[in-house]
């Protein structure tokens, strides 16, 4: 029997590493299904272009994404070098009496694990000088606790277990092969083994026909200690992982999930470890602790008590201590105060583990599953855990007066529906109204539009400029209700299918085609979600159909803005969550402004703080709002007097931080709209 046979009988490894999956797998089937099954070719062949290529890994951090790819393609490398050559060694040539190890093949198969052996320790020894470095995402400081409430030290012992057992093996392989080079007496053809045939020459004087067993020895141990490893640890990721990103949503937090009409009625939301699907506890283990999720969040970034990573390792912990597949010890460490106080055993997922001001916290912005490289899904998670705080009535009473104000009137002003048109008295033209003549579009206007003074002004622009341009267009007048974006994302699902119900009524009175919207909140509703409830209709952003517009050349600009230095804002609804990023450059680029973005801008901009029912709740104890953040960062930009916005919502919250922060003087909020009336 040779040693690694010995080894394999002795400790059994295997049983190890199969028991730790078991366990893993016994808490994916606790969760309840996910309708993930489809089109199974596709997300394989999807998941498998992410991971060789590493995109998901080089997103927001190129540095990361070179070692991580240096890593993974010299683990599998070296991989599935091992096995040929355990094939060659332990099949072909004591079964058959053959070798494919020998002559050209041989050296050329040398030469490139000898390589990729390389990269695979440069790669570790990369991200072992950046953690050196203490980047931000990876310091483990929790936002919502105090350092003496948590324990993050198994995190932290876990993550340099993981690099450095890599790296002994990495290390210890090329060793081998020296010795094993050297004691063969350094043959010419071993040069294409470059690292081996380095090594060998200095290790030549070491003896190395006595060091080689041990060094086999030692380095098999490792090997085979790893691989029993992989279920407990961090490693684990390197199997979780692909299956997370095969198994995603492409439209996760873009379309919430619905829920049945039997689970209305028992009551909504997550209240035990069965009520989280099977992707959600996966999700809970695909977490690497990269901690990008942790620095793109604006609720983490403006001191409010939310850190989508450690909401995500929370999760984790509960549903492992739930199983039993953590000890109580770690349950007890890592939870807060109001956890280890007890509640007779009745700890409640939405409100203990995860704490409701935690909740609420979340903007929606979705900024964390953009940014996540393994495909968590933690926006859905959050709104499913507050649908269980509004199911018991846990929220500020001025969310609670919105919602109401949505529920009687149907907008969150809690005005009359009658009044929802009253920007277009004083018009010199008659907006048609879409219920009672034929129209081309649908103009969805939305609350903030049709009923905040501020945003009334830039929504009788739109009608301006869509008036010039000779649009077909028409709104539904007292029929438009709330489009239930932010409803939903509070966790109101009851309200938001309603509002669903009297806006789909509506359309089916009104004769039209397409909508649009100036509302990047009611565009993403009514481009993801309404359809699962049969509406049909393509969705516009205004800034996408102007841009339409100036292509077929019937949008023009009578002159250039030359004397502008301006920056765009994308929405999170508009640009991370629709992607819709060039159509608002294209119009500043045609408007002839001098324009600059910020440094983070497109799918990774950064969120006024608005959504998900934000700009209904107090921010009076946030450290620094969002909104102000981002007006300094816009700041930074040299000579920059415009911040450009093309959202309701962020018309208010722009404006009102600028004159909050004193730089009243230095910028101006403009909607993009007023700056195509100018150019007109
Ligand atoms: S959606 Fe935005 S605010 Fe909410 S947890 Fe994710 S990053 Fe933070
Ligand atoms: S949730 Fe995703 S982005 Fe956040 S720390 Fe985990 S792996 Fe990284």
């Amino acid at each position: 029997m040779d040693g690694g046979r010995f080894l394999y009988r002795r400790v059994g490894y295997e049983r190890v590493f199969i028991y730790g999956f078991w366990r893993r797998y016994r808490k994916y089937r606790r969760g309840k299904d996910a309708d993930r099954f489809n089109n199974l070719v596709g997300r394989f062949f999807k998941a498998l272009g992410a991971m060789a290529t590493n995109k998901t890994v080089y997103k927001r951090d190129s540095y990361a994404g070179a070692a991580h790819w240096m890593i993974f393609w010299g683990f599998v490398v070296l991989f599935i070098g091992t096995a040929i050559v355990a094939l060659d060694f332990d099949i072909l040539k004591p079964v058959f009496d053959q070798s494919i190890l020998v002559g050209t093949f041989y050296k050329w198969f040398s030469l490139f694990l000898d390589v990729f052996g390389a990269l695979f320790i440069v790669g570790l020894f990369m991200m072992l000088f950046r953690r050196g470095k203490k980047p931000p995402q990876l310091d483990y400081k929790r936002p919502d606790l105090k350092p003496e409430q948590y324990d993050r030290s198994g995190y932290q012992k876990d993550d340099k277990a993981f690099l450095w057992l890599l790296i002994v093996i990495g290390v210890t392989g090329f060793l081998l092969e020296g010795l094993r080079i050297a004691a063969e007496g350094m043959p010419a053809f071993e040069v294409w083994s470059p690292v081996g045939y380095v090594l060998g020459l200095m290790l030549g004087g070491f003896g190395p026909e006595t060091l080689h067993p041990y060094v086999w020895w030692f380095h098999a141990i490792v090997v085979l200690g790893f691989i029993a490893y992989i279920p407990y640890s961090k490693a684990m990721h390197m199997l979780v992982d692909y299956a997370n990103l095969m198994f995603k949503d492409d439209l996760a937090a873009k379309r919430l999930p619905k829920v049945s009409p039997e689970k209305m009625k028992e009551g909504i939301g997550y209240r035990k470890i069965d009520d989280f699907t099977w992707k959600e506890l996966m999700d809970f283990d695909a977490c690497t602790k990269c901690g990008r999720c942790h620095v793109a969040c604006p609720a983490n970034a403006s001191g409010a008590p939310l850190s989508p990573r450690d909401l995500i390792l929370d999760l984790r912990t509960y549903a492992d201590a739930t199983i039993g597949n953590g000890t109580s010890e770690i349950f007890q460490q890592t939870f807060s105060e109001g956890v280890k106080a007890g509640k007779g055993g009745k700890i409640s997922i939405a409100g203990d583990i995860i704490r409701a001001d935690t909740l609420w916290a979340c903007t929606t912005c979705m900024a964390c599953v953009e940014a996540c490289p393994v495909g968590i899904e933690h926006l859905t998670t959050i709104v499913n855990l507050r649908r269980t705080l509004v199911d018991a009535g846990t929220m500020e009473n001025s969310l609670q007066d919105t919602l109401a104000n949505i529920g009687d009137y149907g907008n969150s002003f809690g005005q009359s529906d009658r009044a929802r048109a009253k920007w277009t008295q004083g018009l010199e033209f008659k907006v048609k109204d879409a219920r009672k003549e034929p129209v081309k579009y649908l103009w969805f206007v939305g609350d903030y539009a049709s009923y905040d003074p501020a945003v009334q002004q830039m929504t009788r622009k739109v009608a301006g400029i869509f008036e010039k341009m000779g649009l077909d267009y028409g709104i539904l007048y007292e029929s438009e209700k709330n489009a239930g974006n932010d409803v939903r994302r509070i966790g109101e699902e009851g309200l938001f299918e309603m509002l669903v119900e009297d806006n789909m009524a509506a359309f089916a009175k009104s004769d039209f085609k397409e909508i649009v919207t100036t509302d990047p909140h009611s565009f993403n509703t009514l481009k993801n979600e309404y359809p699962e409830f049969g509406s049909s209709y393509a969705v516009h952003h205004y800034t996408g159909l102007l841009c339409k517009l100036l292509d077929e050349g019937k949008l023009k600009f009578s002159k250039k803005l030359r004397h502008y230095k301006v920056t765009y804002h994308d929405p999170c609804y508009l640009g991370r969550y629709n992607g819709e990023t060039e159509a608002p450059r294209k119009l500043l680029r045609a408007l002839g402004v001098e324009f600059q973005d910020m440094r983070r801008c497109g799918a990774n901009s950064f969120c006024c703080g608005a959504g998900g029912g934000r700009i209904w709740m107090d921010d009076s104890k946030l450290e620094k709002r969002p909104s102000v953040q981002r007006i300094e960062e816009a700041l930074e930009i040299d000579g920059v007097n415009l911040f450009i916005v093309a959202c309701p919502k962020d018309y208010t919250m722009y404006t009102d931080a600028v004159k909050s922060s004193g730089n009243e003087k230095r910028l101006a909020v403009r909607d993009i709209i007023e700056l195509v009336e100018e150019a007109m």
